[in-house]
């Protein structure tokens, strides 16, 4: 753990981290307790004090040389990601390179930190509004996206003239750890960036109790999510949410199906089907069902799951067996209910996969609403397909679900593309594009997948307070 500059290696506990291919212990780190949690964030409330005062562009200069960093140190990060949370290296590889952009791109967007001038109705005053940090941020993060999660948090947090303490997932933190290394090597003054690793509601109860914390940044679970939001409520804290969701899939009879097929593949089952925006629900048009299974499972048919360091893995392991019992569940729940497996529907049988967490890529048909992967997140390589008849009906499918992080549909018709994005009721729609996703574009769900950005100019204003300055002019 890093704490005020100052590595801590024993603490009260350690977790021992285990690569979820064949079990092997990849790393031992450090777990710490309340007080630990304190004195970080008395660290980063002394450092705000220095940090917020210095020029944007100083601030910016050494984001810019962690970035640099970052990159000579890529391979190591996307490494380490796999090793301990077990995604084929090619979509660490992908993870480090947008977590790199986002340190980048927020490196240039706090020089741009702008106010405004208010013309008013009396002649002796003058009104602006200017932007401040909003000071010290608690943000905790999931394992899913190792690296990218914790640098979506501190680059506008550091670009905006906050200081944070970060506490990553117990399943994660060789690459928080790695990235900490990189904050050192790059010269970011102690008490500016912390790292604690430690029981998640010790760790998160010392936050939000602290009155010197005054926003919590999270992703995770919705459920999780809903505990942060009501104890911050005592200190009234500013929170963003990132939480989760069940993605529609839509697939009009116009579509081209082909770039259907190519979205769907890529997004369900990259992280083995373990992120947020991940698609949940597949609704096929009717008339193009059979035609579109088909292609579909020829597809997922050729992907090759196993160690995430194996350059011909497309598929890793999940994270942990509770993942892959989460996803056998609800297999099994679609099938005593009616669905039928087109491809997959276990954990593979062969001897290499037996100390491992896996799953196999699976596609469904026939399934519906009764089944409990029509509303649950499975957070697995699981595609379910829906048919539906009309567009009437589908969107109302769509929305039906308490989570409205992400969505997505296919066709060639553009007043349907208009039409059908505006009547979903989620933070992305992805219009013939299934990753709708960079450092320049504000990240963030509705309705219970929580609230607020990450991403483009709209993430950094969740680390700013707006200050109204009236100045009444002497005659
Ligand atoms: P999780 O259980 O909510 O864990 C996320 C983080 O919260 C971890 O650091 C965890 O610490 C911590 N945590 C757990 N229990 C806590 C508590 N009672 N109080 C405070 N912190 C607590 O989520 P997960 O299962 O690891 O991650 C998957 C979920 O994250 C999915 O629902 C996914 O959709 C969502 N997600 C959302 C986004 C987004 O941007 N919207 C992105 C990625 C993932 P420990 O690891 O120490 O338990």
């Amino acid at each position: 753990m890093y704490i005020n500059g100052k590595w801590i290696e024993k603490g009260i506990d350690e977790v021992v981290v285990r690569n979820p291919a064949n079990g092997e212990v990849v790393g031992r780190v450090a777990k710490v307790g309340k007080e630990e949690v304190e004195e970080a964030i008395e660290a980063a409330n002394a450092a705000f004090k220095t940090w917020s005062k210095l020029p944007a562009i100083e601030r910016s200069n050494y984001m810019y040389r962690v970035a640099e960093i970052m990159r000579e140190r890529k391979e190591d990060l996307a490494r380490t990601g796999t090793l301990e949370m077990g995604k084929a290296l090619a979509d660490m590889r992908g993870e480090v390179q947008i977590a790199i952009d986002y340190v980048q791109w927020y490196a240039e967007e706090g020089r741009r930190v702008y106010g405004e001038t208010i013309p008013t109705n009396a002649a002796n005053k003058r009104v602006s509004v200017i932007k401040q940090p909003i000071g010290v941020v608690g943000a905790i993060t999931p394992w899913n996206f190792p690296v990218s999660m914790i640098t979506r948090k501190i680059s506008p947090a550091l670009a905006a003239g906050c200081t944070v303490v970060v506490k990553p997932a117990s399943q994660s933190p060789l690459s928080a750890k790695l990235i900490f290394e990189i904050f050192e090597e790059a010269g970011i003054p102690a008490g500016v960036v912390n790292l604690v690793l430690g029981d998640a509601r010790e760790v998160s109860e010392a936050m939000l109790k602290s009155t010197k914390v005054k926003k919590i940044s999270f992703t995770g679970s919705t459920e999780v999510g809903k505990k942060l939001m009501a104890g911050g409520a005592e200190t009234v804290k500013k929170m963003s949410l990132e939480l989760g969701g069940h993605a529609p899939y839509i697939v009009f009879e116009d579509a081209d199906l082909d770039l259907a097929v190519d979205g769907l593949v890529s997004g369900k089952f990259r992280c083995a089907g373990q992120t947020c925006v991940c698609m949940n629900r597949v609704y096929v048009q009717e008339s193009v069902i059979e035609a579109f299974s088909e292609k579909l499972v020829e597809k997922v048919s050729a992907l090759k799951i196993g160690n995430g360091l194996d350059s011909a893995t497309n598929v890793g392991p999940l994270v942990d067996q509770k993942g892959v019992e989460k996803s056998e569940e609800h297999v099994k729940d679609a099938v005593s209910k009616g669905a039928k497996v087109l491809v997959g529907g276990q954990r593979p049988q062969q001897p290499e996969f037996a100390n491992g967490s896996f799953y196999e890529p699976t596609v469904l048909a026939n399934v519906d609403e009764t089944m409990l992967i029509s509303y649950e997140e499975t957070f697995g390589p699981v595609a379910p397909i829906f048919t539906f008849k009309t567009e009437e009906e589908v969107i109302e499918k769509a929305n039906n679900t308490p989570y409205g992080l992400a969505s997505y549909f296919y066709t060639n018709d553009l007043s349907r593309s208009h039409r059908v994005a505006e009547q979903l009721e989620f933070g992305i729609v992805g219009v013939n594009d299934s990753l709708p996703i960079t450092a320049a574009v504000p990240f963030g769900g509705i309705k219970e997948s929580g609230n607020g950005k990450e991403g483009g100019h709209h993430g950094m204003e969740e680390y700013l307070i707006e200050k109204l300055i009236s100045v009444r002019l002497q005659d």
